[in-house]
């Protein structure tokens, strides 16, 4: 009677070790993408912090390039 209550209690534990394994795969990871952070640059002429991606070929932004 012990054994098949060791047995049982095996399985039950492997049940939720499988559960529990199953869900962390499920879940996203725990470090941000990249793209989360957008690289940021300083306009040339006023001096502005601006993502790299809205200032100019010349470093500038919208308003001083015009
Ligand atoms: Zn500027």
């Amino acid at each position: 009677m012990n054994l098949l209550r060791l047995l049982i209690l095996v399985a039950a534990v492997w049940l939720v070790w499988r559960i529990v394994r199953q869900v962390r795969q499920q879940l996203p990871r725990q470090s941000p993408p990249a793209d989360l952070y957008e690289p940021m640059a300083r306009c040339a002429k006023c001096g502005t912090h601006l993502p790299a991606k809205s200032l100019n070929s010349a470093g500038l932004c919208g308003r001083c390039s015009e």
